[in-house]
């Protein structure tokens, strides 16, 4: 609870920038030992790198700057992915077919080699020097946040092509290199698979995502009403306190079919119940017999999962994700970078702080309105209880607000909601980090706001590098990133085509 999960949405940016002091240094005792335990766990990978820092620590993966040592004698560096031990094989397979079929082109990360000993998978792509999304968020000229904006279109554009939905879409994912302007997407780690998907392993990744989530689903709604309890008695007080709720009707139906679905699944269990069985009592070093295959045995498959199934942040999910829409498009991947979007217009990233779903759709409202949420959710068959309503916020007088600009292009477009005596502006979130909490992180984050205003006055005093003629299309194309309803939210495909990036070639 006294944890700010602010801080805890990026501690590889924070890691980031820690290291970038110590550069010169010799690497920290604890990355040694981790390098070592990687060569001894993946002892072919000796042969070919050498293992030089760690440049990324999630829950799911370290991921290590090496080079390897070409026939010209040239050094080339490369980027390791070390997923950890207790990832579903399924998964990490999966993972490798997004990188392996969809990668490559079109700023979407490839994948050079992999390699594999026992539970051990190391994924091998060209190393892209990237910047810390926070460290450069408030020096980006207006151009430059057009070119990000499109190069990542041109990413989605691809992938959905595919039928991948990435579902992790936020900067710490997309690789920005400022001084080369490329631009790479990684991670799919979490991806699934669009109904008519190109990619195989996501057709089966998808049915088992699925199945875990509806094993989930009934478990969850039975805390529903708890989570509801201590979303409004603690982080909604003053605000809106927003209630989620499955009509009735819907609850029925899908309840029933749940059971239906289970039944089948279960049934599936039993008939895989002896081989589970053989594995599981089999010791931990038994040699699978997919062992530098590409196939996937079935001693491999019948491996537990070991870790909870992955989420994406909070602070990114759509709304249809957040009040658990069953169907899920590509469409909550436009969601998620209008939400990085709207972080690069008004400099404050990340923009919703949320740790949970519930305060996540409560800031969604502050900024889109609480009756328009509600409005959108029926569409999807989603009943949102909201005790309090707040208004639909301009986008543009939000975001100059919170940058410290002011622009003197045209701004006459709805600026009705603004100008209201509370000034709801601010997000929620930004309230609360801002103004009350004073305990260490807080302050911590309390001093980043302070830079960044700091910062803003600065640019504004120096250097508005475009941010004094910010064009209407930027807010309309935002306006349509951030459309509630996931039916008629703008594609990767129609954003690349929007009049705000007229004259970029495609
Ligand atoms: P995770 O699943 O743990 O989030 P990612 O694939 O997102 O793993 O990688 C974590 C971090 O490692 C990224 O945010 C990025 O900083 C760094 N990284 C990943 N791939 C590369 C790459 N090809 N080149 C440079 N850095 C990379
Ligand atoms: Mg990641
Ligand atoms: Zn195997």
């Amino acid at each position: 609870m006294l944890k700010s999960p602010c801080e805890e949405q990026h501690p590889r940016e924070a890691e980031d920038s820690h290291r970038k002091h110590e550069q010169n240094n010799k690497l920290s005792e604890g990355i040694k030992k981790d390098i070592q335990k990687l060569y001894e766990a993946v002892p072919q990978l000796a042969n070919v790198f050498k293992i030089k820092d760690k440049i990324g620590e999630g829950t799911f993966s370290s991921v290590y700057l090496a080079t390897a040592q070409l026939q010209t004698g040239y050094e080339e560096k490369m980027a390791l992915k070390h997923l950890i031990p207790t990832s579903h094989p399924l998964r990490i397979a999966a993972e490798l077919q997004c990188l392996t079929v969809a990668g490559g082109q079109d700023n979407v990360m490839g994948v050079k080699y992999c390699f594999r000993k026992n539970d051990h998978v190391v994924i091998v792509m060209p190393y892209l020097e990237h910047e810390s999304f926070l460290d450069i968020l408030n020096s980006l000229s207006f151009e430059e946040v057009r070119e990000y904006m499109f190069n990542l279109f041109k990413a989605l554009r691809r992938i959905h092509h595919f039928g991948i939905v990435h579902r992790d879409v936020k900067p710490s994912n997309f690789l920005y290199n400022r001084r080369l302007k490329e631009y790479a997407l990684v991670d799919f780690g979490l991806a699934q698979g669009t109904p008519d998907t190109k990619i195989e392993l996501l057709k089966t990744a998808q049915s088992e995502g699925q199945k875990e989530e509806s094993a989930h689903h009934s478990v969850q709604r039975s805390v529903f009403g708890e989570r509801n309890f201590n979303v409004s008695t603690s982080t909604c007080q003053e605000n809106s306190s927003t209630k989620l709720i499955k009509q009735s009707k819907i609850i029925d139906i899908s309840s029933r079919k749940l059971l239906i679905k289970k039944k089948i699944i279960s049934t599936k269990t039993v008939s895989n119940g002896a081989a589970r069985k053989a594995a599981s009592g089999c010791p931990s070093n038994l040699t699978c017999d997919c062992y530098a295959t590409d196939r996937v045995c079935s001693v491999c498959l019948s491996r537990r999962q070991q870790v909870a199934p992955r989420a994406g942040t909070p602070g990114f999910r759509a709304p249809e994700v957040l009040t658990k829409c069953p169907t899920q498009t590509t469409a909550i991947d436009m969601w998620s970078a209008g939400i990085v979007f709207l972080s690069l217009l008004s400099g404050r990233y990340p923009f919703y702080k949320a740790s949970d779903d519930l305060t996540a759709l409560a800031q969604i409202m502050t900024v889109r309105g609480s009756r328009e949420t509600i409005q959108a959710a029926k569409t999807f068959g989603k009943s949102i209880l909201c005790t309090q309503e707040v208004p639909a916020q301009n986008l543009r007088t939000l975001c100059e607000k919170l940058r410290g600009t002011n622009s003197s292009s045209t701004r006459s477009k709805g600026a009705t909601h603004s100008d209201s005596p509370h000034d709801p502006a601010l997000p929620l979130d930004m309230d609360k980090h801002c103004a009350t909490k004073s305990l260490g992180k807080e302050v911590q984050h309390l001093q980043s706001c302070q830079e960044a205003l700091d910062g803003a006055l600065e640019n504004k005093a120096i250097d508005r590098k475009g941010w004094d003629h910010v064009p209407d299309d930027a807010y309309d194309l935002l306006d349509k990133l951030l459309d509630l309803n996931p039916a008629t939210r703008i594609t990767a495909k129609e954003a690349l085509l929007h009049p705000f990036f007229k004259n970029m070639r495609l």
